[in-house]
């Protein structure tokens, strides 16, 4: 979809509207000649027939355009054209060679009316046009040929070179004159549009735009696309602030450290009013006069949405020599702050949504729906890739009884520390997920059974060792696949049996679960313990 089609063209006032407006002014210039010469016949004198045909072949071809127009959209702009080259004849004809001499009066607000409702363009050729219409009648040889036939010798209306200069000097006068008014006008107006067309483009790309940082980048984009705006950069509000994207700056500088409490972006937080800066204080914005050396002419504006700030927009305005940004530029650039504000906000509160779906509520840890959206997507991934995928289940040893001794409220922060302890020991690519209630898995991606039960065994420990005066210990099972479960949930099952094991053997403990056959054993070279063999276990003892 199109959303801005009606303002595809070039045209700042539709055609189908200049044509309605050139048609009232032409019945209003046919009125006028007919009317005056029925109320003031001094004015014009008695019309001959033939000007009443004349006149009357006029208002009939302006119907007959009309009614092509209406047929044939696509030939309306040289049918238009077409009309105002026969309205210049027709005037003409009759001021000069039908003898209503008073009619080239009506040329001048004919004039006015072109550059008013058509565009000052056209009303500069319609003045050349007529120039040149007049100068012909006036220089043919004999311009009583201009006549019709049965018109006597001497009721023509003859020029003198003078009136006809004089005609042609004011006639240019008052087009130019009016053509420099709206020539200004017209300027502010398309200025306009064009923002308007702008931000209309800025709302629909904005609507792919789902997390924050993608909403700050489509700003940005938007803005330099549009405006003279060089360096930008977009920071979420507070004094902490995170940059959520930027343009022009070195990549360095992403950070910025506490804020001052002068800073400009604190500022513009607490007095939601923009602030045009010359250039940034090395005192109040240390890090803004890093980033942006040499800073030129600044806006900085708070982006507000229901609720409070969420965003300090910086901008540079290119052209550093001016004195100030344009006031024009300032309300359109707050204009698409305004709509940020509100993409931003709903999108920090979709991701707060995403994340409180996905998060466990008490350990703050992967819950057990993320845990399976990750589980699945990393199996498919290892059937892919042909690398191994291994997964942990690590269970609380006695907690029931930690929970009966010393209350829930232990039991919860026990819950608590050793969730972020297995979050701590784990790599940045594993997943550490609250299973159910003091059960804990661990997906180790691209990880082998050797590799998983070491994992394993240093999860445990790292447990262990996180507790002080408090011996808090947990049993863990680690399954392999493919050597010890062929799909995903045969691999959860192999985890889940190989940690009870783990715990019929005396809990504080890891076991790995069995392998599909023998021969992966031997290719697994797994440490293991003095009870090994056919239980794949291993009993602690470090390093293996
Ligand atoms: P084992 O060593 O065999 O695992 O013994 P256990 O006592 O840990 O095992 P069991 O499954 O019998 O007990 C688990 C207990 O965990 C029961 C339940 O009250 C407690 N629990 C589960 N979720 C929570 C929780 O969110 N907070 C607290 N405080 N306790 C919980
Ligand atoms: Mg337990
Ligand atoms: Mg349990």
């Amino acid at each position: 979809m199109k959303p801005h089609s009606r303002w595809s063209t070039n045209e700042l006032i539709p055609l189908a509207d200049r044509w309605r407006y050139m048609f009232v002014v032409r019945a209003f210039l046919i009125g006028t000649i007919v009317l005056t010469a029925a109320v003031a016949p001094g004015l014009v004198g008695a019309l001959p027939d033939h000007v009443y045909a004349i006149l009357g072949a006029w208002a009939g071809a302006s119907l007959a355009a009309e009614t092509v127009r209406r047929l044939w959209h696509r030939r309306a702009l040289p049918l238009f054209g077409a009309t105002l080259i026969l309205d210049g004849l027709a005037l003409v004809w009759l001021s000069e060679v039908g003898s209503v001499t008073n009619v080239r009066y009506l040329i001048f607000p004919y004039m006015v009316a072109i550059v008013l409702l058509a565009s000052y363009r056209t009303g500069l050729k319609m003045a050349l046009w007529f120039a040149l219409l007049s100068s012909t009648v006036f220089f043919a040889p004999h311009n009583g040929a201009f006549a019709m036939p049965h018109v006597e010798a001497g009721t023509v209306a003859k020029w003198d070179l003078g009136q006809l200069s004089v005609f042609v000097v004011a006639l240019w006068l008052a087009t130019i004159a009016s053509a420099s008014f709206s020539a200004v006008n017209e300027r502010e107006l398309r200025r306009r549009r064009f923002d308007l067309e702008a931000l209309a483009r800025f709302a629909v790309s904005l609507e792919s735009a789902s997390d924050r940082q993608t909403v700050a980048a489509v700003l940005l984009d938007s803005l330099a696309d549009a405006f003279p705006l060089g360096r930008m950069l977009l920071t979420t509000a507070g004094r902490h602030p995170v940059v959520l994207s930027m343009r022009g700056l070195v990549p360095e500088s992403t950070n910025p450290p506490q804020l001052e409490l002068s800073s400009a972006l604190l500022r513009v937080q607490s007095t939601h009013q923009t602030l045009l800066l010359s250039g940034f204080d090395r005192e109040s914005d240390p890090w803004l006069n890093a980033v942006m050396v040499d800073a030129g002419n600044f806006v900085v504006v708070p982006l507000h949405a229901e609720g409070g700030c969420v965003g300090v927009l910086v901008a540079e305005h290119s052209a550093r020599n001016s004195s100030r940004v344009e006031r024009r530029l300032v309300t359109i650039i707050e204009r698409f702050a305004s709509q940020t504000a509100l993409a931003l906000r709903n999108a920090a509160l979709l991701e707060e949504m995403e994340q409180m779906a996905t998060t466990d509520g008490l350990t703050h840890i992967a819950n057990r729906r993320a845990f399976q959206e990750t589980f699945e997507r990393e199996v498919a991934r290892s059937i892919r890739s042909g690398e191994p995928i291994s997964l942990l289940m690590i269970d609380i040893d006695n907690f029931k009884v930690l929970n009966d001794t010393y209350g829930h409220q232990v039991g919860d922060e026990v819950l608590r520390q050793v969730a972020a302890a297995i979050q701590a020991g784990s790599r940045d690519i594993d997943t550490a997920a609250r299973y159910g209630g003091e059960e804990f898995a661990v997906i180790l991606p691209g990880c082998g059974s050797r590799d998983a039960l070491v994992s394993a065994e240093r999860l445990r420990r790292f447990v262990n060792d996180s507790f002080v005066g408090r011996a808090v210990t947990v049993s863990a099972g680690a399954a392999t696949f493919p050597d010890q479960a062929s799909t995903a949930e045969a691999l959860v099952k192999a985890a889940d049996n190989a940690m009870y094991r783990a715990k019929r053997a005396g809990r504080n403990r890891v076991r790995v679960a069995e392998f599909q056959n023998e021969s992966l054993v031997k290719a697994a070279n797994l440490p293991l313990g003095p009870n090994g063999g056919t239980d794949q276990s291993y009993d602690g003892s470090w390093p293996p």
